[in-house]
């Protein structure tokens, strides 16, 4: 048998199997590391010569005993998410995990929004979207850790919230959370010797430790995979196909009830009752929006699938699950969301129906516009 071998940065297990899991380094790489008797894995080595955090995965196990040492932390946690996709953002069960510690509440991609949609109103969105899940959080803040809009506002809130205790950064996959904090390094903190040696090798679940100026630390901690988030349904083309990059512009259809909108092959949205109306779309600008006849859209969407209607793209059609419906009728102006794609706002009293493939969200929320 071999003697594991931890990571001097972050304690994880050494590994050669799993790219995307804690510990990983190429067995070439590894070779040498032992040489020189110093083992970091491929992310603490990342981090410590080129101040770069990279993203692994953790098993639901391991997320749990991390979200269990959130709750014996006296800490500020800063939960980042994903303004576009609330749902796949959410950590299950966070709030019964954060004790009596005070939650930051970060919505990242804020940079994506149209203009026409007022901060304000997406802040107080958010709020209630948190306070439905349980969360209390002490603030709101919208950022991009794209381009660092309200990156020095976020770095005051922190210091301000964190009164001098630790920071844990937590997030599902996929909501920017590395982005950010690499623009927290490369603004907050000198660059020398992010990471410290590891205090409980093997023990402490892959968290990295960035030292603040007061000898606290900010914690980055792995995000786990939300399995409701379009992203996981997806390859990394279609992915990049359907995630909005720049500002959306808004797109108005005309519909007559009895008529069906495809998101490509990856939504799909019919008017089932009510009057002519005007229905606003908001996704990627380059998301192909097909508009076609109610009655034989099923038929339609069967014979067109990764063909017209793309992403999919052709060799990604089979591991795409089938689209599932769900029905609403809404009392007031709402938005129909397409949970990582975009939503599209319908009026009050209008019968439609929101379709995306299975296991990913479409909900029913006021209208943000
Ligand atoms: P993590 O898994 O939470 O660490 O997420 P990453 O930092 O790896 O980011 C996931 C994806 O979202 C990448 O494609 C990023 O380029 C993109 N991304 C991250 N932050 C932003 C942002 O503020 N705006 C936009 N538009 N994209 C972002």
């Amino acid at each position: 048998t071999v003697t594991p071998h931890y990571c001097i940065g972050c304690g994880a297990q050494i590994q050669t199997v799993d790219k995307t899991a804690a510990g990983y380094i190429p067995a070439s790489a590894l070779k040498k590391n032992l040489a020189a008797e110093d083992v970091y894995c491929q992310r603490c080595f990342r981090l410590r010569h080129y101040n770069e955090i990279s993203d692994v995965r953790l098993s639901d196990d391991d997320f749990l005993r991390l979200l269990t040492q959130l709750s014996e932390a006296d800490a500020l946690i800063v939960n980042v998410i994903d303004i576009f996709d609330f749902n796949g953002s959410l950590i299950p069960g966070l709030h019964r995990f954060v004790g009596d510690n005070p939650v930051l509440l970060v919505g990242n991609k804020v940079d994506v929004l149209p203009k026409s949609v007022k901060r304000g109103k997406v802040k107080q969105w958010l709020q209630q979207q948190a306070h439905a899940a349980g969360l209390r959080p002490v603030d709101v803040l919208l950022t991009s850790a794209k381009n660092g809009y309200q990156l020095d506002e976020l770095l005051q809130a922190i210091d301000h919230y964190r009164a001098g205790r630790d920071v844990y950064v937590v997030g599902v996959t996929n909501v920017g959370k590395s982005t950010l904090i690499n623009r927290i390094i490369k603004q907050a903190t000198g660059t020398q010797n992010l990471i410290t040696t590891s205090r409980f090798p093997g023990t402490t679940l892959d968290k990295i430790e960035i030292p603040l100026a007061d000898g606290q630390q900010l914690i980055d901690t792995p995000g786990i995979i939300h399995h409701q988030q379009m992203a996981h349904y997806l390859g990394q083309r279609d992915l990049k196909l359907v995630t909005p990059k720049k500002p959306i512009k808004p797109r108005t259809y005309q519909l007559d009830s009895g008529q069906t909108l495809f998101l490509g092959g990856v939504g799909r949205f019919d008017y089932e009752q009510g009057p002519h109306s005007g229905f606003t779309l908001y996704f990627d600008n380059n998301l192909y929006i097909h508009r076609t006849k109610l009655s034989n859209a099923t038929d339609f969407y069967s014979r067109q699938l990764g063909k017209l209607l793309q992403p999919p793209r052709p060799k990604e059609v089979a591991t795409l699950p089938a689209l599932k419906r769900i029905q609403f009728t809404p009392e007031e102006k709402s938005d129909v969301v397409f949970a990582g794609l975009g939503w599209i706002t319908v009026p009050a009293g209008a019968t439609v129906s929101g379709w995306a493939p299975k296991g990913v969200a479409v909900t029913l929320r006021t209208a943000l516009i």
